[in-house]
């Protein structure tokens, strides 16, 4: 393969990624930041194909476009976008200018690479070629074999439960085509449904009848008037529709599998789960319903609680306390929850048995990370405000999926295969909603279906595309139309990937699960520091600000302190940096899994960490932190054959008495600090 591509742009990175993707295809690249010598080029040396960006040297890059084409017609154009315009835009390009390709910035080089390569004819573009995770991806066994285990096959029944219901409807429609006054509505509801037999049938590993339901898709597009095609369907649809009806019966008929009674618990699911430990009956059964998002409560005892929470992937934790228990056994098994992997953040409530417990004293609490306090008897209202709150701060903890797809069945399954890998997803079957279940759910990707009725997945993309909020929202398509012209359509309309159907597969989830990693890890490289895992000092006082603008509009108090790890050069100096390092790693994680989700975490600087405690006061603060204190110095630190152990000092101020800015309240914080290592260090300081 060989001949030259050129590029015409200001910047020379457009020609430096062009070559990165098409040299090692054996095509050379001819670089031009003047657009007339370009043009000369064009004439002495016919390139392949001219890469065009937004501006050159002599004009901006339409305009070259125009130029070039009063000498050259044909010559393959492509136009590198800088930002997203009018449809009309795009209109004139291809109409009127006749360009092949117009793609946006920022480019993806996995994604030129599928691009060009149509557009340079290379080699046939498979599967393989789309742009594929940095983690490897465990393909399933075959044979329509999810690789996802024994959980989903509740749901593969459920399926299969809905293929004579579907099979009638789409007999129903098949027959009314050629009676009908409508022919075209009928038409296209057929087409629906035989789409989403076959999108969801070859998910399950159905591929005789998905096969089939797909042929007959094809028969009704053809004879879909619309588009220019022969009026009468009914002679071929008959002869393929009563071939779907046989394998829909080895399917459901009375020789298929028999029904098997499902006993393991349904851990996948798009709802939110809230474990409820000890025996407060809430006014609520098991489920309940929170801004349209299914709750489920997990009823379990002290003994199991811990047990039960790693079968699910859990939102929050409601920890009940009776009468004559020792409430120092609530707050370990707190504790024992927020050490299980993944359950850092985990936002806690505690049930009291009335307001005379010594629990509304809140030091132990706020040290074990209880974020609310209920007292009994409850009612509705305030279990809800109390979930609805529990729920609000495991936001920022689960991945949040959306999915999609007009057809319930397929979303519904999506969801639950996610909910598998702890993902907390919702499924959406009308996508002209998307934009208001998006502003509600706030997810972190979007999984679009392609064909659906009232608005197409490319259309519901470009859309969001366009707005400031959801830019940079990680989409993936799911769609059975693989062809090269679908995927170009699909990365033209912003999308980060594409995923063919069926999809069912460890492969798609894979793919989502390192999209949302990626995009977290982007998000907290720019906040969190390595070594401790808190947030840096600019982060953690953008968000102190907000939270002191909080305070202020609603009246609270709240505490800032200020720790300072004692003799620390002398751990450096004695066994080591790398010793030192362990320790500021130990004092960050302990300062993460204490205290609430709600509590602000930060290394401010060196050896020394700021903390933030809303609606708490300053003697409450002293207290809780006086424990984290008990619990650092009992930690055992190992360096080589011997072993020591670390304490610090802290200073504490209080929103609004001692300051009301950061600046305010870091300065009272630092001088109590001070006065803390001149009584003697490892002491807690609140006054002076
Ligand atoms: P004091 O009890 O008065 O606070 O004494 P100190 O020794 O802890 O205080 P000093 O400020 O004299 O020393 C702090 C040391 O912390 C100096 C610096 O080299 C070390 N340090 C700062 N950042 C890091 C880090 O990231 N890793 C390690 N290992 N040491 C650090
Ligand atoms: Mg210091
Ligand atoms: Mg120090």
């Amino acid at each position: 393969m060989s001949g030259t591509v050129f590029v015409v742009d200001q910047d020379a990175h457009l020609a430096k990624l062009v070559s990165s993707v098409v040299v090692p295809a054996g095509f050379s690249v001819s670089t031009f930041t003047c657009g007339r010598a370009a043009l000369q080029g064009v004439q002495d040396e016919m390139p392949l194909l001219v890469i065009v960006g937004e501006k050159n040297d002599q004009t901006d890059g339409v305009g070259w476009i125009a130029k070039l084409r009063e000498k050259e017609r044909r010559l393959p154009v492509a136009f590198v976008a800088a930002k997203w315009r009018e449809p009309e835009f795009y209109r004139v390009l291809r109409e009127e200018l006749n360009v092949a390709l117009v793609a946006h910035r920022p480019l993806k080089p996995s994604i030129l690479k599928i691009q060009l390569a149509d557009l340079l004819t290379v080699a046939p573009i498979t599967h393989s070629d789309l742009p594929t995770p940095e983690m490897p991806v465990p393909y399933p066994s075959g044979n329509g074999d999810s690789g996802l285990g024994p959980g989903l096959e509740k749901w593969r029944r459920a399926f299969v439960a809905s293929i004579p219901g579907r099979m009638e409807k789409l007999g129903g429609l098949l027959t009314a085509i050629s009676i009908t006054e409508d022919r075209q509505k009928t038409l296209q509801d057929a087409l629906i449904v035989a789409h989403n037999l076959k999108g969801t049938s070859l998910s399950w590993g159905f591929s005789d009848l998905g096969d089939t339901a797909g042929r007959i898709e094809e028969v009704l597009k053809k004879s879909d008037t619309k588009n220019g095609g022969a009026p009468s369907p009914l002679e071929d649809t008959a002869a393929l529709f009563f071939l779907l009806n046989e394998y829909a019966h080895t399917l459901t008929g009375d020789d298929a599998e028999p029904t098997i009674q499902d006993e393991t618990r349904d851990v996948a699911s798009d709802k939110a789960h809230i474990l409820v430990v000890g025996d407060a009956i809430l006014p609520y059964g098991e489920t309940m319903q929170k801004s349209g998002i299914g709750v489920e409560m997990i009823h379990t005892s002290y003994g199991c609680a811990i047990a039960d929470a790693g079968k699910v992937a859990l939102d929050a934790a409601l920890i009940e306390i009776s009468q004559n228990q020792d409430t120092e056994s609530s707050f370990n098994l707190a504790r024992q929850l927020r050490d299980l992997h993944g359950y850092e953040n985990l936002p806690l409530a505690f049930i009291v048995p009335n307001k005379d417990s010594q629990l509304l004293e809140g030091s132990a609490r706020a040290h074990a990370g209880g974020s609310l306090v209920i007292e009994r008897p409850m009612d509705s209202a305030i279990v809800d405000k109390v979930i609805g709150k529990l729920l609000s701060l495991a936001e920022g903890g689960r991945f949040r999926v959306m999915v999609v797809d007009d057809d319930p069945d397929m979303s519904s399954l999506l969801c639950r295969c996610l909910g598998q890998f702890g993902i907390f997803a919702i499924s959406l079957n009308d996508p002209l909603q998307v934009s208001a279940v998006l502003n509600e759910f706030n997810p972190d990707l979007l999984l679009l279906d392609v064909l659906m009725p009232g608005m197409t997945g490319f259309e519901v993309c470009k859309k969001l595309r366009q707005t400031d909020r959801w830019r940079d929202l990680p989409i993936i398509f799911l769609t059975a139309q693989t062809d090269l012209a679908s995927r170009i359509t699909a990365y033209e309309a912003g999308a980060d990937d594409y995923l063919p159907k069926p999809v069912i597969n460890v492969e798609l989830l894979t793919r989502v699960k390192a999209r949302l990693e990626k995009a977290r890890e982007l998000k907290e490289r720019s906040e969190r520091d390595l070594l401790t895992g808190l947030l840096m000092r600019r982060p953690f006082s953008e968000q102190s600000n907000s939270l002191i603008s909080e305070a202020q509009r609603h009246g609270f108090e709240f505490t800032v302190a200020l720790l300072d790890v004692d003799h620390f050069k002398k751990v450096n100096d004695t066994y080591g940096h790398d010793a030192g390092d362990l320790v500021l790693a130990m004092v960050g994680k302990l300062l993460r899994k204490r205290f609430r989700v709600e509590d602000l975490r930060g290394r401010w600087g060196g050896e020394e960490f700021i903390l933030a405690f809303r609606h708490e006061n300053i003697e409450t603060m002293k207290r809780a932190l006086t424990r984290v204190l008990e619990e650092l110095k009992s930690i055992e630190f190992n360096a080589g054959d011997s072993k020591f152990s670390v304490s610090f000092s802290a200073g504490l101020s209080c929103y609004p008495i001692d300051g009301k800015n950061l600046h305010g309240l870091v300065q009272v914080a630092d001088r109590r600090l001070y006065l803390a290592k001149n009584r003697g260090r490892s002491v807690v300081v609140t006054e002076g």
